[in-house]
């Protein structure tokens, strides 16, 4: 006979699976042991099953958070459906409704709660919650809650709570951002110093990703839209007036283009997306507004009109083509006046200096990227901490590559030098101990009495530069941006120190390829 009481009968019983995919089954055993976790997943990985899998095998009721109203309608419906007595709970619900839904709960005839931050927030919801056994909380989206993701909202920041007033129930929280940052702010925002990370892979092989010149940029979209004929795609811009011109002159050309942004009356925006999910619409010229929530699995293409402002927008606009596994291409357009545009914006709309900093911080990092010389979806991967072996041949630097140099006596060299400064200099000093500079900072702090002084010598200040970057880019060192950017060695440091890796680096003539100053 089949034990009942095991996450895989659940998992088949409720949800029709045979089996668990790649860290849902650890992710379930950590909450049923009782402890706190993050989730870092990408969409469509299967997070819900990591908290309603446990929600369903512990005695008690569930409690998850959610941010959007009609996502959360159609978790429940679905969960009744397969036979999981759900419900939940929100303002758009009459009083009677509520009352009768928490009373259900009450009885015991409910075994996962889906409920908004607001309605959690509440007055009274806190003597209500302690009439329950609950058995866990689940925190959807939780990247909701930091100021540097693309989608904060306040009521996420008081879920701290949660921990104060239940620290007896296990915490899971759950999101498709990895952006080291936030994970960090989720982390401490939620007050969970001993949650175990879980971070599945953020590889979505089935996108190429290729980085233009921002010039002439209409006629590469033209040309790009020739060869992808009648295919369903997304274009990102900047700005409102930047989608409505856009679309104007799409539609000019012959296509079915629409536009979709914050600046349009609800029912507006609701008639352009649900046209294009129709495909009645071919092309959506949107800005970030568009996409949260959107679940259109044939998006084959993607193109950024202009530079998102940082790699986790990118990585979600992106990720928004491709769904169904099948190919689709992304472009992105960069011209450095977008850099500009961006440093205004952020400027003038964040007033804490701290986070002004990391956001410019953010937007540096993508700019490297659309810089860079080396396989683009290694530094994507990178900078959610993870790292690609291989070149990934689906990129523009793949496909067309630059010329390369075996650069790993130049890496341990760089290494070697971070390690005898401790850790704590930033790229400029390390290049002046590199190149054996003597200049007051260097003589001062006796940084010429350093083993790898002048070790570097025979290059010039701008090739360091170039590849400090392209090892910042690929893991060997970090910067701490904490920490005045001081140089720490990377992930990939140990392996390089001893030489079990090699490193290649692009050779700095090769560069620029794309235009960094503004014309
Ligand atoms: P996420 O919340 O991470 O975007 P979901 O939890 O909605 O993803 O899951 C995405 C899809 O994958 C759903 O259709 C879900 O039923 C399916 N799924 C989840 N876990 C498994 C599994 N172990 N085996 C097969 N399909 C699964
Ligand atoms: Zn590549």
């Amino acid at each position: 006979m089949l034990d009942t009481h095991t996450p895989e009968y659940i998992l088949k019983q409720y949800f029709g699976y045979d089996k668990f995919r790649p860290m849902q089954a650890e992710i379930i055993e950590q909450v049923l042991s009782g402890k706190d976790t993050l989730v870092l997943m990408p969409t469509g990985g299967g997070k819900s099953i990591c908290y309603q899998v446990p929600a369903m095998l512990m005695p008690g009721i569930g409690i998850v958070v959610s941010p959007l109203i009609a996502l959360m309608k159609d978790q429940v419906e679905s969960l009744l459906t397969n036979g999981v007595p759900a419900a939940y709970l929100n303002s758009s619900q009459s009083t009677e409704e509520q009352i009768y839904i928490e009373d259900q709960c009450i009885k015991g005839n409910i075994k996962l709660l889906y409920i908004s931050p607001e309605k959690l927030l509440s007055n009274g919801s806190k003597q209500f919650l302690k009439k329950l056994p609950i058995n866990l909380f689940a925190i959807d989206e939780a990247h909701c809650i930091s100021g540097w993701g693309h989608d904060f909202r306040t009521e996420y920041t008081q879920l701290h709570i949660l921990k104060s007033d239940f620290p007896q129930v296990p915490l899971i929280a759950l999101t498709a951002t990895a952006d080291k940052l936030i994970r960090q702010d989720i982390l401490d925002q939620l007050r969970l110093p001993n949650a175990s990370v879980f971070s599945s892979s953020f590889d979505r092989k089935n996108l190429s990703l290729t980085v233009r010149p921002g010039r002439e940029k209409f006629t590469q979209l033209m040309d790009f839209l020739d060869a992808h004929a009648g295919e369903a795609g997304i274009v990102y811009c900047l700005s409102r007036n930047g989608c409505e011109e856009l679309a104007e002159k799409l539609q000019r050309s012959g296509y079915k283009a629409g536009y979709y942004h914050a600046g349009m009356a609800t029912k507006e925006r609701s008639f352009v997306q649900e046209a294009f999910l129709k495909d009645d619409i071919q092309i959506i010229c949107a800005t970030i507004a568009f996409g949260m929530g959107i679940d259109k699995s044939n998006v084959r293409w993607v193109v950024h009109y202009n530079l998102p402002k940082n790699m986790e927008s990118y990585y979600q606009e992106i990720g928004r083509a491709g769904r169904d596994g099948l190919p689709a291409d992304t472009i992105l357009f960069y011209s450095f006046r977008d850099i500009i545009a961006w440093r205004e914006i952020l400027t003038k709309t964040t007033d804490d200096e701290k986070r002004l900093e990391l956001q410019l911080v953010r937007l540096e990092r993508m700019q490297q990227y659309a810089e860079a010389l080396l396989c683009r979806r290694k530094i994507l991967l990178n900078y959610f901490s993870e790292h690609l072996s291989e070149d990934c041949h689906n990129c523009d630097i793949c496909k067309n590559p630059r010329t390369r140099f075996d650069g790993t006596i130049l890496a341990q060299k760089a290494l070697s030098a971070v390690i005898r400064l401790n850790e704590s200099v930033n790229m400029g000093t390390l290049i002046d101990v590199l190149r054996g500079s003597r200049n007051a900072e260097i003589m001062e702090k006796g940084y010429h009495t350093v083993k790898t002084y002048g070790a570097g010598a025979d290059l010039k200040t701008n090739e360091w530069r170039e590849y400090l970057q392209q090892m910042v880019n690929t893991g060997i060192l970090e910067v701490a941006y904490q920490q005045k950017y001081a140089l720490h060695k990377g992930v990939l440091s140990q392996k390089i120190l001893n030489g079990s890796l090699q490193v290649l680096l692009v050779k700095a003539e090769t560069y620029p390829i794309t235009q960094t100053k503004p014309a």
